[in-house]
């Protein structure tokens, strides 16, 4: 793992699950880290929360500039504020459509776009925005959520040709099932929560959940000069899950 001594990160949705997990990593290894939540609470000593809904240019723009004010630079930004959405292709109405587009897409453009003056005085520079498996694995149920990470994975591919002549690298992680309140949440909707997640973990290649520190694994991975050969690319932490038929026992 390499040392983030002496840089500063931006972790959206930086509060729960991945983000949370992410931000903690970055901390140990030596990065001063904001976290942007609408919910910036109960974060541990050393993560500076910052309330921001990333639908909000003005709010991310101050946001932005008050971290390169308190810390002096900005090197690594890792765009992972994500809401779901439930439905097949009728399941979701324009409102809805355009609400999760504008969080998990736009909202990724707003804090590049504020972030890019910044990053381009980095020597380190590095963005990584959480995509999803189901950018092109196609999963019941969820055409909404599914089009929004597809465009966070074209999206990640126009950026990476855009700056990466600026020595900003842009790469995107690819979680499968990753057990955090997100999919806490989920499988308490159903009738019966418990038997719901023993029949998704059991649906997982390795037999059980991807855990939020292995995607954060993969973010400081790609945010770091190990993977300083990595522009564009797609790492996939989904336990085999996108790439694995496995025969019926
Ligand atoms: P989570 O719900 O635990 O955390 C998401 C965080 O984003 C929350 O703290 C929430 O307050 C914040 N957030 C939501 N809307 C926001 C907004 N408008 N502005 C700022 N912050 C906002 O979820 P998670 O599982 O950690 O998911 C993080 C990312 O990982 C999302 O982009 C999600 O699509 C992606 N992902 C998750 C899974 C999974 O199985 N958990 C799988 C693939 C991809």
């Amino acid at each position: 793992m390499s040392d983030f001594a002496g840089l500063v990160a931006i972790v959206t949705g930086g509060a729960s699950g991945i983000g949370l997990a992410t931000a903690k990593l970055l901390s140990s290894r030596g990065a001063k880290v904001a976290a942007f939540d609408v919910k910036p609470d109960g974060l541990p000593d050393g993560i500076v929360g910052i309330e921001v809904d990333v639908t909000d240019d003005a709010q991310v723009r101050s946001a932005v500039d008050a971290v390169v004010e308190r810390f002096g630079r900005l090197d690594v930004v890792v765009n992972n504020a994500g809401i779901s959405a439930v439905g097949d292709v009728a399941g979701n109405d324009d409102d809805e459509w355009l609400r999760v587009l504008d969080v998990n897409v736009v909202g990724m453009v707003r804090v590049a776009r504020h972030a890019l003056p910044h990053l381009r005085r980095s020597p380190a520079a590095a963005i990584v925005n959480t995509c999803s498996i189901v950018a092109w694995a196609g999963l019941q149920q969820r055409v909404l959520y599914s089009a929004s990470k597809g465009a966070v994975y074209a999206m990640t591919l126009a950026m990476a040709a855009d700056h990466v002549r600026e020595g900003i690298r842009v790469n995107c992680v690819a979680p499968g099932t990753a057990d955090t309140p997100w999919v806490d949440r989920q499988m308490d909707q159903a009738p019966d929560p418990e038997a719901a997640r023993a029949a998704l973990t059991s649906f997982q290649p390795s037999g059980r959940l991807v855990t939020a520190d292995e995607v954060a694994g993969a973010i400081a991975y790609l945010a770091s000069p190990l993977s300083g050969a990595s522009v564009g690319t797609v790492l996939a932490v989904d336990n085999g899950m996108h790439g694995l038929r496995l025969r019926p026992p």
